[in-house]
């Protein structure tokens, strides 16, 4: 469902909003299980009044191609975006694909959906991999160490998560966060305070317990 709105940062749930959202879901699915819901979100849109993709060169800006009002169904349509984008740089600018060009990327080794004696074979290999750091999500030390030491590695809880999927389940990563930080903290040499949920001021700690209600008194 979308929703149109003015505020172009207001992406928070509300509880009508929910509501409808049970209403219409109940037309199609009967007795939906709310209560396994885990978590709600909303996202903003790029909209673009007639719902068009603008894709193209600007004018005024050669070889800067615009790829805006991507909304829905935008992450569908984002490979073949990719193609027609690339197909128009090389044209414009005359360009070759390179000999040696290595077209697909080398995701993370995931445990899942192994059998025992697969899974047996890769702790074998890499004890971390028997290490689990998320139990709703069964993700394995060695996999978030994978997500940290790649190319563009991890350096937050939700770039793991979102490599990862470790704090995506029914818990919400409230069994794995401190663990996933004590991972950070060791393999990034990042202290506990410098260590953000996603980037910018989300640090998740703060202080010490002891020191914060000291500095609590002093502000007193
Ligand atoms: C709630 C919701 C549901 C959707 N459902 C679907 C669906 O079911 N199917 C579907 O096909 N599409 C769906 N879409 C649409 C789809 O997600 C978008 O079309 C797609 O993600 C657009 O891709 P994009 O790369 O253009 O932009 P984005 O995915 O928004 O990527 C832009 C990136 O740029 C980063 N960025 C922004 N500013 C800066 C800056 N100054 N410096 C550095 N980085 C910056 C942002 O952090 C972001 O990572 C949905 C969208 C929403 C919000």
């Amino acid at each position: 469902t979308a929703v149109d709105i003015e505020n172009r940062e207001g992406c928070n749930t509300t509880a009508a909003g929910i509501a409808d959202l049970i209403a219409k879901a109940g037309d199609h699915v009967r007795d939906l299980p709310i209560r396994k819901v885990i978590t709600s979100f909303a996202g903003l849109r790029a909209h673009e009044d007639h719902h068009e993709f603008i894709i193209g060169e600007v004018e005024d800006a050669p070889h800067f191609i615009d790829c805006a009002g991507i909304e829905s169904p935008g992450l569908t349509s984002s490979p073949a975006i990719g193609e027609y984008v690339g197909a128009m740089m090389k044209e414009k600018m005359g360009l070759t694909e390179k000999e040696n060009w290595i077209g697909t990327r080398k995701g993370i080794r995931s445990t899942e959906g192994l059998s025992v004696e697969e899974r047996n074979e890769m702790i074998k290999e890499n004890p971390a991999y028997g290490q689990i750091i998320c139990r709703c999500e069964s993700i394995s030390e060695g996999e978030i160490l994978d997500a940290i030491h790649r190319p563009l590695g991890a350096r937050s809880l939700d770039g793991v998560k979102r490599r990862t999927r470790a704090g995506m389940g029914r818990c919400q990563a409230g069994f794995c966060s401190p663990r996933v930080m004590e991972i950070l903290h060791r393999e990034l040499g990042l202290s506990y305070e410098e260590i953000t949920k996603s980037g910018g001021r989300s640090n998740l700690v703060i202080d010490r317990t002891k020191d914060a209600s000291a500095n609590a008194k002093e502000v007193e």
